[in-house]
């Protein structure tokens, strides 16, 4: 854990949906997308994972609608610890926030 870890000092700087003693769901400070983040800094064992994206999707469905979003499991930003997207379907960014231009130039996602 290091203080410089935007995920383990977890400043609620956007809204927060849902949190326990293993995770939290809060708004993606970068794509407005509802992001889980693990407690712990690292990678959770396969089951666990499982459990944090159950989490992570049921928020995404009372959001979204049911298969109205897709779980993005990449880390751009931070890889060392663990946190998944849920984006809107067939986007990246979160469908009322304005995207920024240099995506739109991009054309993919990378944040
Ligand atoms: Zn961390
Ligand atoms: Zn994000």
């Amino acid at each position: 854990m290091g203080d410089d870890c935007v995920l383990c000092t977890a400043e609620r700087v956007t809204p927060w949906h849902f949190e326990d003693e293993q995770c939290w769901v809060a708004d993606c400070l970068v794509c407005g997308t509802p992001m889980v983040v693990w407690r712990t800094h690292g990678l959770p064992e396969a089951e666990l994972e499982g459990s944090l994206l159950d989490r992570l999707a049921g928020i995404a469905a009372a959001r979204y609608g049911d298969g109205g979003f897709w779980i993005d499991p990449v880390r751009r930003r931070i890889p060392d610890h663990w946190h998944a997207h849920a984006r809107p379907a067939g986007g990246f960014f979160d469908v009322d926030r304005e995207q920024p231009r240099w995506f739109q130039q991009a054309g993919e996602g990378s944040e």
